[in-house]
């Protein structure tokens, strides 16, 4: 191992467990005392770690109990949905500090959305002290060149350096990721699950995975996106056009727009999933039914990749997880009908319990990996000093 990687393993340590001793710290990583005093010299004079009271401290040595330190340094976050966005600022352990919420229809392009995405930044106050940008967008995202690939709903984004505009006004790290990946991403780190899928329905679909405690992105950034397979249809049933282009996608029968387009179809007025979600906790008969069917479609979707991966929990966020149970069953009997006992014996399928302010919380956990990884260390180390 490269001292980097030493240092970027070291300060992992801390970011997962917030207080450790110098012993704990030997104890965990194999390191020798000397090597663990270098790695703990240099991520204290950086402001990374703080020396805390207490601990193991005797004869007259020093206090060896060290904590991480979130306020160091902020992040950005650029959380940037179908119709709106959030930027927030948060501490490095992913806490939003301050925040701002916007409407825009990302399909506007990006020059018309990072525009408004700029101004609002401006309303975050004092921005020195940044570190790291993470955007989030909802579309398929090639990680290592930040820029989306050939997104469905985002018209003009393809292939624009979505990085490269952030670089360049702000001069430190971007992280460009896809807005369900980010989320899984907290969620994994809030439920302490290392095999999870996250899938967050609102307007749309969007499906993020977590295995072995990474985020699972695929060749192309495409790995894990259930809202564009193919629905398994009744005999008989009608092949829906999705707004990708395809037809049968589930997307089609179980999003928000989906419900929206049936219940309208029915002859009631429904322009959004918010007012889905209201009409089902008004216990409207039609909605109550369609939104379980479209449970069942999301459970038999979701099914497979079960079957596949074995995770721990599927945890369900987005305005039609308000729904809850009326949801959530539908999920639950197809998941539990079409997998084997073995993959579901200790699987959890729950609601989020973040907030609208996950995303951004995932966004700046995935930057603060990125500036803190081993290659990246060396680099910040030296700009901290
Ligand atoms: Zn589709």
């Amino acid at each position: 191992m490269t001292l980097n990687s030493h240092i970027s393993d070291v300060l992992t340590l801390f970011r997962e467990q917030r207080q450790l001793s110098r012993t704990d710290v030997m104890e965990i990583t194999g390191l020798s005392r000397s090597t663990v005093n270098q790695r703990l010299t240099a991520l204290h004079a950086a402001g990374l770690i703080s020396a805390i009271g207490g601990g193991e401290s005797t004869g007259g040595r020093p206090s060896s109990l060290f904590a991480f330190n979130p306020a160091r340094a902020g992040l950005l976050a650029v959380d940037v949905g179908a119709s709106g966005f959030t930027v927030a600022l948060c501490d490095l352990q992913g806490t939003p500090l301050r925040y701002v919420t916007r409407t825009v229809n990302v399909w506007e392009g990006p020059e018309r959305v990072l525009g408004e995405v700029l101004e609002a930044l401006d309303g975050l106050g004092d921005l020195t002290g940044v570190w790291g940008i993470g955007v989030g967008v909802p579309g398929p995202v090639d990680f290592a060149a930040g820029r989306v690939v050939n997104p469905p709903i985002m018209t003009g984004w393809d292939g624009f350096d979505i990085a490269g505009w952030f670089r360049s006004r702000f001069q430190v790290p971007v992280v460009v990721e896809n807005d369900a990946n980010a989320r899984a991403a907290v969620e994994a780190r809030t439920l302490q699950a290392d095999n999870l899928i996250s899938l967050k329905l609102g307007t749309g679909i969007g499906s993020g995975l977590v295995f072995n405690g990474q985020v699972v992105r695929g060749n192309e950034g495409a790995a894990g996106d259930i809202g564009h397979t193919r629905t398994a249809l009744a005999e008989g049933a009608a092949l829906l056009q999705c707004r990708c282009g395809n037809v049968g996608c589930v997307e089609a029968y179980a999003s928000g727009w989906a419900l929206v387009r049936d219940l309208t179809e029915l002859g009631i007025a429904v322009s959004s999933a918010t007012q889905v979600v209201q009409l089902v906790k008004e216990g409207n008969i039609t909605a109550v039914r369609l939104v379980r069917q479209a449970g069942r479609v999301l459970g038999d979707a979701v099914a497979s990749l079960v079957s596949i991966l074995n995770p721990a929990v599927i945890v369900v966020s987005g305005q039609l997880a308000e729904c809850e149970e009326v949801l959530m069953s539908g999920v639950r009997e197809r998941v539990y009908q079409r997998t084997s006992p073995l993959a579901t014996r200790r699987l959890v399928i729950t609601t989020s319990t973040l907030g609208n302010l996950g995303g951004v919380t995932g966004l700046a956990l995935i930057t603060a990996d990125q500036i803190f990884s081993a290659d990246a260390i060396e680099e910040l180390l030296r700009l901290a000093a």
